[in-house]
């Protein structure tokens, strides 16, 4: 290929087929093909090493079956459908599982902080002795391999085919995003320090004076209770699936120019699945299918996703090739007395998935190697989380909303409670995030640095929560094997461009403008990976993007007294 590079003359190619070319070449670069033949072999036996060490990690976490025996009354403050849920110990005890739908409700709920300490020290315990061994071993191999390729770094290796480039841009990025919100994070922190002061007194426990690990979850949900007091029960009533994938589907057809039809008598892996057939519609062109799989059932994938199932490309006759994707989701049952009612939250996952499913069916690319979600990692959920804005917004919470019962629309005051309420936590969380992409770059730009010694100094420094005495956090972080490796910070970088994306155009233009929308499906959705994000964002933006209404979104103040960049 580096010959045939040399022969072709590039003015001779389509853009689009330069870009491949020049893929396919870096490609084989970053696979050593252009080393000698011994380096070649040892970076592909490091590269099956680190494979099955990643499946092991992962799996060590999945297979992890640790359980507390606990009495009712050490679970004090969690709701009585919880508690009946869990399976008998015997005596008088109950099994509370590390598994999600056990961890979260508890340490947001339970009232009696010995339990909270116990449980979340033992979460943060799994598999602390093969994960940690295994955690070792694969940053030194992501070292090993990215060193033999000529990186100084395995997060400079990654970080070449992203929108960052580099780990030292990653750094300024995230410091400068920790200092920013720092005094947000402090604000916070007093705020819950009054709460958990208040509440030592109520219960008659001692006040030791600060916030340990395990008392952020609870007192976070108090805030979110107390200061912003979205009844979630009371608010699902107003989201049955039927009427939200009505009013979801009618956002996103107007708002992309599309027709959907869906195809009765489909042929389909499950009774729940539904296939959507998907036209441009101002010609009438199909340009994909979709799947909707999203309620859970034994067996099935646990989380929320989108799978590409056939890429929209050109085939050797120069026709095109339909886009098919799937959105996979779990979302709560019908019951016999009710029908499926959705959480505030799942509504949002569903709005994120199904903004990859339009990634995958507009994007017109001629490659397959770029269409869709083929676009640099730290790009690929900006689309998506800019169409989360949709469920933080009054017309179109009112277009998917309706109360199952009565039929009424949501009452004002509890949508404006919910639309508050986003700003909830945000210094905290955020924080949170970034301490998580501060571990994941830190195991990948220095080898020797310890990840439980790293992540508690991290949680010092940057969140002001120390960690718990003895746990390893990064043994139980399933993103450090699983294709995230130095890509954590990716969830908040892309979300610069998203809120850039939304409050730029949509916000100004209005969040249902059709035109706004097609400028959005021909500048951003349309190319796949076919060019650069950065390309795609300036056209859309009609300048370069910057940072502010990320900042804004998370509280912040922007100072717009700063010389504009020329
Ligand atoms: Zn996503």
């Amino acid at each position: 290929i580096f010959l045939l590079q040399e022969k072709i003359q590039k003015d001779s190619l389509r853009p689009e087929a330069v870009r491949y070319l020049e893929r396919l070449i870096k490609l084989g670069r970053r696979n050593g093909l252009h080393l000698p033949k011994d380096t070649q072999e040892k970076i592909k036996s490091i590269k099956k090493k680190l494979s099955l060490l990643c499946i092991d990690f992962n799996k060590n976490l999945n297979e992890d079956t640790t359980f507390l025996p606990l009495t009712r009354e050490e679970l004090g403050g969690l709701p009585e459908d919880f508690l009946n849920s869990l399976e008998k110990a015997g005596d008088d005890k109950l099994k509370v599982t590390l598994k999600y739908p056990h961890y979260f409700p508890l340490l947001k709920k339970c009232h009696v902080p010995e339990t909270r300490r116990k449980v979340e020290e033992a979460f943060n315990c799994r598999c602390k002795q093969e994960n940690c061994a295994i955690l070792r071993e694969l940053v030194t191999l992501r070292a090993q391999k990215s060193s033999l390729l000529g990186f100084s770094t395995h997060a400079d290796y990654v970080l070449e085919m992203n929108m960052a480039k580099s780990s030292q841009v990653v750094a300024t990025f995230l410091d400068e995003l920790a200092q920013k919100l720092k005094p947000l994070g402090e604000q916070e922190r007093a705020v819950i320090l009054e709460l958990k002061k208040a509440e030592c007194e109520k219960r008659g426990l001692d006040f030791d004076g600060r916030i340990n690990a395990w008392d952020m979850r609870y007192y976070m949900n108090q805030v979110e209770e107390t200061r912003y007091s979205v009844d979630q029960n009371l608010l699902k009533e107003y989201f049955p699936m039927q009427v939200v994938t009505k009013g979801l589907l009618s956002i996103y057809q107007e708002l992309l120019g599309l027709t959907f039809n869906l195809e009765e008598n489909a042929t389909v892996w499950h009774e729940d699945v539904k296939l959507y057939c998907v036209r441009d519609s101002a010609s009438g062109k199909v340009i994909g299918k979709f799947y909707l799989d999203l309620y859970p059932r034994e067996g099935k994938y646990g989380h929320a996703a989108c799978f590409g199932l056939q890429p929209g490309c050109l085939r050797q006759d120069g026709s095109r090739q339909i886009a098919i994707a799937a959105m996979v989701a779990n979302f709560t049952k019908p019951t016999p007395d009710a029908p499926s009612l959705l959480q505030h939250d799942e509504v949002e996952t569903y709005f994120h998935e199904f903004g990859h499913v339009m990634h995958q069916l507009c994007s017109q690319a001629e490659f397959a190697m770029f269409s869709g979600t083929h676009v640099e990692r730290d790009f690929v959920e900006a689309p998506s989380q800019m169409l989360e804005n949709w469920v933080w917004e009054k017309e179109p919470l009112l277009r998917m909303s309706q109360h199952y019962r009565t039929g009424d629309t949501i009452p004002q005051e509890l949508l404006d409670k919910l639309i508050k309420s986003r700003q909830a936590n945000t210094g905290l969380f955020n924080l949170r995030q970034i301490v998580l992409a501060k571990v994941d770059q830190a195991l990948h730009t220095q080898t020797s640095a310890d990840p439980a010694e790293e992540y508690a100094r991290l949680c010092q420094e940057i969140l002001g929560v120390p960690a718990t005495p003895g746990t390893n956090m990064p043994a139980t972080f399933g993103h450090l094997a699983g294709g995230y490796d130095a890509q954590y910070y990716g969830y908040l970088w892309s979300e610069v461009y998203s809120m850039d994306m939304f409050h730029t155009r949509f916000k100004q233009e209005g969040v249902l403008n059709g035109k706004v929308g097609m400028d959005y499906r021909s500048c951003i959705l349309r190319p796949g990976g076919s060019q650069d994000a950065s390309v795609m964002l300036k056209l859309f933006l009609g300048r370069d993007p910057k940072q502010d209404a990320f900042l804004l979104s998370k509280g912040l103040q922007v100072d717009s007294s700063e010389p504009p960049a020329c």
